[in-house]
């Protein structure tokens, strides 16, 4: 199969015929000192902020490249990985003629891109374990089938799948694998950004919105072949990420041991939650979790997900994903927050 596995036959022939677009910081890189930018047609007073970015993102990039043990042409960076994950359609799906595989239930945004890429997409549910149907999968593949999602640990169910599938889609799936590892941070699993050099169809998504505590600045992370990232940064926006985001990202990726401390914490919540859960009556299954969230099964969810918010608590309503009837997703809070939950959760048990 490695032999075999030719990127630029999936991708899409006008992004391969592109010229993309160069910027004045792609032309001159702005971090010599003593010159004079007169070429961006900015603001030259000085506010800390009157300067375009860099659209390479180097110094953030270097940070990742020591955390993460990969070559800095195998990262592009996101508006969120949900920006990553569109460019991953737009890049290789052609509108109307190309298709992708899906694992309901599973993060909606695979499927609400495909929409509105106007691209098929190829559904295969999960089987009663949450694990992937991995015959039917590959049945579902045809010379049109670009993108395999895989998400690892997995949004809503909460659960990693078993290595073995993922590496047996890596080795017979013909598109691009792409693993969305928003959760790996919370796993057990080992993430497959380790695998890059192994597999040149792998596409691993990663975000700072989970355990790196920083939704609001939206940064996303692609990682994967030079090749496949070249294609990738050919199509992205110039400046898609933002001076402010850069400068946040890289403080936290520096401040790793407090991450690191904090998922510590959250992982303990979660285990202490678990039983909790359990112990009420009408909570019929608390399933297993390898992520910073629990699904739980009710006897009926969209009156317990009102109770709650007549309580002041907000989760997730999950009952109408496949799979998924009657179930709740409580992320994993403060230990207050927590600790309101579970009294809240016992006080409407009536
Ligand atoms: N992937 C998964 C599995 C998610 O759950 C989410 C957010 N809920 C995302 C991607 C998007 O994350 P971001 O904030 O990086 O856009």
């Amino acid at each position: 199969m490695k032999e075999e596995f030719n990127l630029q036959n999936l991708v899409r022939s006008n992004v391969r015929k592109l010229q993309g677009y160069a910027s004045a910081r792609d032309e001159f890189k702005a971090n010599k000192t003593g010159m004079t930018f007169l070429d961006a047609n900015e603001n030259p007073f000085e506010n800390g902020l009157n300067r375009y970015p860099d659209p390479q993102q180097r110094e953030l990039k270097s940070a990742l490249v020591k955390l993460k043990n990969v070559k800095p042409t195998q990262i592009l960076l996101g508006n969120g990985s949900d920006e990553v994950l569109d460019l991953l359609f737009r890049a290789f799906c052609e509108p109307k003629e190309d298709n992708v595989i899906t694992l309901p239930p599973s993060y909606g945004m695979y499927r609400v891109l495909a929409e509105i890429n106007t691209i098929e997409n190829r559904e295969v549910f999960l089987d009663e374990d949450f694990e992937p149907h991995l015959r039917a999968i590959l049945e579902q593949q045809d010379n049109n089938t670009k993108l395999l999602f895989i998400c690892s640990p997995n949004n809503p169910t909460g659960n990693s799948f078993d290595a073995r599938s993922i590496k047996n889609l890596l080795e017979n799936f013909k598109g691009l694998v792409v693993i969305d590892e928003a959760y790996i941070d919370f796993s057990t699993y080992e993430s497959w950004v380790n695998f890059l050099d192994i597999y040149p169809n792998l596409v691993v998504v990663q975000t700072m919105s989970k355990a790196y505590g920083m939704a609001g600045i939206r940064l996303g992370i692609a990682y994967a072949s030079a090749e496949i990232i070249t294609v990738l940064n050919k199509i992205k926006p110039p400046y898609n990420i933002n001076e402010v985001t850069q400068q946040h990202a890289l403080k936290r990726v520096l401040d790793i041991d407090n991450v690191m401390d904090e998922v510590e914490t959250m992982l303990k919540q979660r285990e202490q939650l678990i039983p909790e859960l359990s112990s009420i009556g009408y909570i019929e299954k608390v399933y297993p979790s390898d992520a910073n969230f629990v699904l739980v099964k009710v006897d009926n969810a969209l009156q317990r997900y009102q109770e709650l918010i007549q309580k002041g608590i907000v989760v997730r309503n999950r009952t109408q994903e496949p799979l998924c009837e009657n179930t709740l997703r409580f992320s994993i809070g403060t230990p207050e927050e927590n600790q309101k939950l579970v009294q809240v959760l016992k006080e409407i048990d009536l």
